[in-house]
């Protein structure tokens, strides 16, 4: 039985037959581009989504894609999906401290009830299941950089425990259907994502540096700014995902996904202002509470059984994603497409040599963004 709103609009017959893939969060910053590639490589796609954090517009273009449907519906809630389903992506969930603290029992609850509920559709499936799961299960860690084998360091009541511990949560259940059921798994923990499609509002410190040097305004640095991260750009970390899905069975994860280049937050800040060539000043903001002091993954598991290593540095990641908010803020357009390096290359290319390095904005604008 279908659920939800069934938005497939396309009638012709699909092109090949591929798997039948289900990619929870769908609508969202990577899942969209795990959709788009997936399509690209001849599945069909099943989108479910509550677009709580995601947009129509990310997955507008597949919308017509005879091999494309999208199902609103809500995790929490069983999933109901008729036919074959070979693979299914576990992506639902708010990403970002600011968009997952603002509901913290709708994110634990998306987190556990949520996974079990696509535990349940996989076992009656038969299907192999991917979880998106987080560098957030390290806490703020005190080994450096983190391998799999590190078990976190995590405050099981602070404001992002409804995030960390729900996915450690669902990282559990994860491991417990694998071991009771012999349910075909795969866990990848993600390490910080950025790229085009990130949302103007996410909050999250590489679109919020963009957008702030885009208009001019300045940059809010949390704390001192000695804090690290260590950037993937969403092509390359959508190809792990992909490889680790079709990883002979005994590979189980966890498997970081990521890339090791470590930066601190105010070093993205001087590159964020650089390549947007930008007036912006850093200003600095406290630091929220149980904010990591730094994270790096050790990736040598993911370079050994899936021959995966990130591609794109972080110079070349954050000039397709400034270009991506430059055109969607030019155009003030909810449908801009912009998606992988060269389009977003081209993109900007095609901007009026004026708006490259910043957009004009209303003193009430800027101190809005001074808040993100
Ligand atoms: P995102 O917020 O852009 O996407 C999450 C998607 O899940 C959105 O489309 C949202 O509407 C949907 N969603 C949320 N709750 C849902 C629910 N209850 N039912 C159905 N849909 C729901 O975030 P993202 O950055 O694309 O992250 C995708 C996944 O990857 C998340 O599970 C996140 O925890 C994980 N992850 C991301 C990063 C990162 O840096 N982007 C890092 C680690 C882990
Ligand atoms: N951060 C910042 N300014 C911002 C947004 C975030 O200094 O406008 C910092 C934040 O405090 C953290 C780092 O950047 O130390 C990464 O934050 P983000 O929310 O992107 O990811 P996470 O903390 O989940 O890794």
């Amino acid at each position: 039985m279908k659920v939800g709103t069934d938005m497939r609009f396309g009638s012709a017959k699909p092109f090949r037959r591929g798997l039948r893939t289900v990619v929870t969060g769908g609508a969202g910053f990577i899942g969209s581009h795990l959709c788009d590639q997936l399509i690209q490589r001849g599945d069909t796609v099943i989108c479910v989504d509550n677009l709580f954090t995601g947009a129509m517009r990310n997955i507008r273009p597949l919308l017509n894609h005879p091999n494309f449907s999208f199902y609103h519906h809500d995790i929490r809630e069983p999933l109901n999906i008729s036919g074959q389903v070979d693979r299914i992506y576990n992506l639902a969930c708010p990403a970002s401290p600011r968009h997952y603290q603002r509901d913290p029992i709708a994110t634990m609850k998306t987190c556990v009830t949520g996974a079990s509920n696509v535990l349940e559709l996989a076992l009656l499936k038969a299907s192999r299941v991917l979880q998106a799961s987080t560098s957030e299960v390290y806490g703020d860690p005190e080994i450096h950089p983190q391998p799999e084998s590190y078990v976190g360091h995590v405050n099981p009541i602070g404001p992002r425990a409804c995030y960390d511990e729900g996915k450690r949560a669902a990282e559990t259940l994860f491991f417990d259907y694998h071991r009771v059921h012999g349910l075909q798994i795969k866990v990848a923990r993600i390490f910080n994502t950025y790229g085009p499609r990130m949302l103007e509002n996410d909050g999250r410190v590489v679109s919020n540096f963009i957008v702030q040097a885009l208009r001019g305004a300045p940059i809010t640095i949390y704390g001192s700014g000695r804090q690290t991260r260590s950037f993937c750009f969403v092509d390359d970390l959508v190809g792990g995902l992909e490889l680790l899905m079709e990883s002979p069975p005994e590979i189980t994860g966890p498997c970081n996904l990521g890339n090791p280049q470590e930066f601190t937050i105010e070093e993205i800040a001087r590159k964020v202002i650089a390549h947007s060539r930008s007036i912006s000043e850093l200003h600095h903001r406290s630091l929220p509470q149980d904010d990591p002091q730094r994270r790096k993954p050790m990736i040598g598991k993911a370079a050994d059984t899936l021959g995966w290593r990130p591609k794109v540095d972080i110079d070349k990641g954050l000039e397709a994603t400034i270009a991506y908010f430059s055109l969607s803020m030019e155009t003030n357009s909810r449908d801009a497409t912009v998606a992988s390096i060269d389009t977003a290359r081209a993109a900007r290319a095609r901007l009026p040599r004026r708006r490259q390095g910043r957009v004009q904005t209303t003193p009430a604008a800027q101190a809005k963004q001074e808040d993100m």
